[in-house]
């Protein structure tokens, strides 16, 4: 038995939905199907989601948002009158849209998270009412009847252990289930969504709920390719990467998969397979546990910028008891989190998200740190992108990161910071964000051809 999840782009149009519909008759083991709000057309087109949010924002400055909600009808119903489904459906769509305009603004934590459930959960009623139309026996199930159990945390949800046992008790279920992706409920019975794309989380659940032979997650590429298409040109696709080299990579910016989607998957050993609704005959980049083989030392490289770079440095560190606890506790007082802390001798690095500095808490973090560490050399830098060489391959061979270092040098590329975790699983540079592009190129052309 197979879930096979489907992204916004693949249910974007009528058009996109035949392709949908074929691929789920040609295969009888495709019984979990998850789905996304409808998302763009063509290149200018604004996803579901996205008006959804802009509804979000109209109710809450008290303006009118019957166009809004218009707009949004009417991409289901160009959907359903394409496969002439049932009328009620159609009919119970616009009834939920316009029921919106009644929900509570004031003091109302989860308004966000309900308002934008509703793109994913009137798109499984639909497509429910498209296969019915088609002669499959299925069925729309929300995710409160099929156990998607999440923690109250609106707008970045976790699924609660407890909610496994629920989902699997509807793995014996012979019809197809049509779920809706990227929101849960609460045990208090509060909407509350994933991150944003978190159909591929959804999925991801159900497959491991299921325990599913297949987590198929369809999108509109051929697969996960090995640097960005929009660096380097036609770069190699990736038959079958880990999780774990999957991870580093959807850490660094590879968005075709959701990082906290390869989790459950994980855990529960369920291999996950990208494919492509518009080219479904291609086999797509598997996701799996352990890797037949490394054919390959580095399997792609990506990229990720937005960083912020705190060096201190102060003459004996290593000799200090505490040194490091102390700074990281003046960083959990301003409620900052970090991504990586690389240190030597006598300094650390922190490297953090710079959107959660302001001008005003930088200086009074910097203050703080001076005050109470007080270091030999305290500075700050911005504008750092991350850059990630991942293989598991890379374990057994030598010289990866001088081949890395010697390709960013023949660009002249200044490396700020060099982290390779001691998994050996990848090696991150962190550089301006000026050098960006050159950087990937640099790196890509010395291990693919
Ligand atoms: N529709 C949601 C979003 O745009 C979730 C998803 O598509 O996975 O973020």
């Amino acid at each position: 038995m197979k879930v096979a999840k489907f992204g916004g782009s693949s249910l974007a149009s009528s058009d996109q939905v035949r392709k949908v519909v074929n691929i789920i008759k040609d295969d009888p083991a495709r019984r979990y199907i998850v789905v996304s709000a409808p998302g763009k057309r063509h290149s200018d087109d604004i996803k579901v989601t996205d008006l959804l949010i802009s509804l979000h924002d109209k109710l809450i400055a008290g303006k009118d948002p019957s166009r809004l909600i218009e707009a949004i009808y009417n991409r289901y119903e160009e959907i359903g009158q394409a496969f002439h489904v049932d009328a009620h459906i159609l009919t119970a769509i616009r009834e939920d849209l316009e029921k919106l305009r009644m929900l509570e603004t004031k003091g109302n934590e989860h308004l966000y998270d309900i308002i934008l459930s509703r793109g994913e959960d009137n798109n499984a009623r639909l497509i429910a009412g498209v296969l019915k139309a088609e002669g499959l026996k299925a069925r729309y199930i929300s995710p409160k009847e099929i156990g998607m159990y999440v923690t109250d945390e609106p707008k970045n949800a976790r699924i609660l252990n407890k909610a496994y046992p629920i989902i699997h008790k509807w793995a014996k279920n012979p019809d197809i289930l049509v779920i809706p992706g990227f929101f849960g409920i609460t045990e208090e019975g509060n909407i509350c969504t994933f991150s944003r794309g978190g159909s591929d989380i959804t999925g991801a659940i159900i497959a491991a709920g299921m325990n599913a032979e297949l987590y198929e997650n369809f999108t509109d590429v051929n697969g996960i390719y090995s640097a960005h298409p929009g660096i380097i040109h036609e770069p190699e696709l990736i038959k079958e990467i880990s999780y774990r080299e999957m991870r580093e990579l959807a850490y660094a910016g590879f968005s075709v998969f959701h990082d906290e989607a390869l989790i459950p998957s994980f855990q529960a050993k369920i291999p996950v397979v990208i494919k492509n609704t518009n080219n479904p005959t291609h086999p797509g980049t598997q996701i799996v546990h352990e890797k037949h083989k490394h054919e390959k030392t580095v399997v792609g490289i990506a990229s990720d910028g937005g960083f912020s770079m705190i060096y201190i440095s102060k003459y004996l560190m290593n000799r200090e008891v505490g040194f490091t606890l102390r700074v990281l506790q003046i960083l959990k007082d301003f409620d900052i989190k970090y991504e990586h802390m690389p240190s030597g001798i006598d300094d650390i690095s922190i490297i953090l998200r710079a959107n959660q500095l302001t001008e005003e808490t930088e200086e009074e973090l910097l203050r703080k740190i001076a005050y109470e560490i007080d270091p030999d050399e305290l500075r700050i830098k911005h504008n750092i992108t991350m850059v990630v060489v991942v293989g598991e391959g890379m374990r057994e061979k030598v010289g990866v990161t001088a081949e890395s270092t010697a390709a960013l040098a023949r660009k002249k590329i200044n490396i700020e910071m060099i982290n390779q975790g001691s998994s050996e699983v990848s090696i991150m540079f962190g550089i301006q964000d000026k050098d960006e592009k050159a950087a990937i190129r640099s790196l890509y052309y010395t291990f693919f051809d």
